[in-house]
């Protein structure tokens, strides 16, 4: 909790200044939210005040889904079992509620007891007792999340929608931009990638997938149209305790971290939401069966184990493996 609201009062907003690709001009804007340090890039001279507009969307969806914040939505749901709809709270429950039934519950949107009990929210990371492990199973798996009409409610436990907000904020600035009439443009939180059109420049859209290992290095890149790319993985937030990591996509039946050898997932598709939602669900439901799910979605996948990158038959002309992974990894394409 301490964490994030001295980064929500570090705010930094941070307009870079503009620069030209090609021949147009980009324009990029940064912010930190949802703990998550955020950037719009917009193509077209005319584009500044959409990105800088963005800031303020982005923000308003962390006050309103946010777990932690006293002020928001969710907070009321998980402290008072009710609560109206703001503007996100309906729509995000919706496709939450959509995304555990068809991953079978794997994503789990009343996971917050769980992620709580490990520290995830609040920094205080420790290995919980077996104890209070099962307790904390036994309520999420109670937990009955549902919307009417524009109430949203929950029976027992509390609600965690970080798993699919970034996504659903992705979706949510990429209308934004839209609607203002930019026609290139690339959203990325995190590890939530949405382009927007395509490069003025006529050349797919590269984005690159994080290597596991950290400090910038990449596995390699994708070559995408508009789409969104989402990457989830046990490198981004986790803690180590007695040499054994811990990390923060917890199996809802057992109540620890998913542990099946698969270390990040990315998926393609148009809807960011989805792909967030389906990043959690498929690093939690392992490859075998992650893999035969995203087929049946037609949505494009990138599983990656300690020594193996899979890639789905839809990205094999798109994916480039960097240089310095093609020692450590094999490429496979499936
Ligand atoms: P992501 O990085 O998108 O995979 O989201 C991870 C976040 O989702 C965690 O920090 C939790 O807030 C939440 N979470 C963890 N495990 C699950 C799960 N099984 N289902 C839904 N949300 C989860
Ligand atoms: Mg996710």
């Amino acid at each position: 909790m301490k964490r994030i609201i001295t980064a929500l009062l570090l705010l930094a907003f941070m307009a870079l200044p503009s620069c030209t690709e090609g021949r147009a001009e980009v324009y990029s804007v940064s912010i930190t939210a949802m703990d998550t340090s955020c950037t719009v890039t917009v193509y077209g001279e005319d584009n500044k005040a959409a990105a800088d507009a963005c800031k303020e969307l982005l923000l308003g969806i962390e006050a309103e889904l946010s777990v932690t914040l006293s002020g928001s939505k969710v907070y009321a749901l998980n402290t008072g079992g009710k609560v109206e709809t703001g503007t996100h709270l309906k729509a995000v429950a919706e496709k939450a509620i959509g995304i555990k039934s068809i991953t079978d519950g794997a994503f789990e949107p009343c996971i917050y007891p769980l992620v709580k009990l490990w520290g995830f929210t609040t920094g205080d990371n420790r290995v919980p007792s077996s104890k209070a492990i099962t307790e904390a199973v036994g309520l999420v798996n109670n937990s009955v999340l549902k919307v009417s009409g524009n109430t949203v409610s929950i029976t027992d436990g509390m609600v965690d929608f970080g798993g699919i907000t970034k996504g659903y904020a992705a979706d949510m600035l990429a209308e934004e931009l839209k609607g203002a009439g930019v026609e290139a443009a690339v959203i990325s939180l995190g590890g939530n990638i949405k382009t927007l059109g395509s490069k003025p420049n006529g050349k797919p859209w590269n984005i690159g997938i994080s290597s596991p290992d950290g400090g910038g290095k990449l596995l390699g890149t994708l070559a995408v149209g508009e789409c969104a790319v989402v990457t989830s993985g046990s490198y981004i937030r986790n803690f180590t305790e007695n040499g054994k990591l811990y990390h923060h996509i917890i199996d809802p039946r057992t109540g620890y971290p998913a542990d099946n050898g698969l270390v990040s997932v990315t998926v393609v598709c148009d809807d960011a939401a989805m792909a967030d939602g389906l990043t959690t669900a498929f690093f939690v439901m392992g490859m075998e069966k992650a893999s035969s799910l995203a087929k049946a979605l037609g949505v494009d996948t990138v599983f990656v184990t300690d020594d193996c990158i899979y890639v789905s038959a839809g990205l094999k002309e798109k994916f480039t493996p960097d240089d310095s992974t093609r020692d450590e990894y094999s490429v496979i394409y499936n």
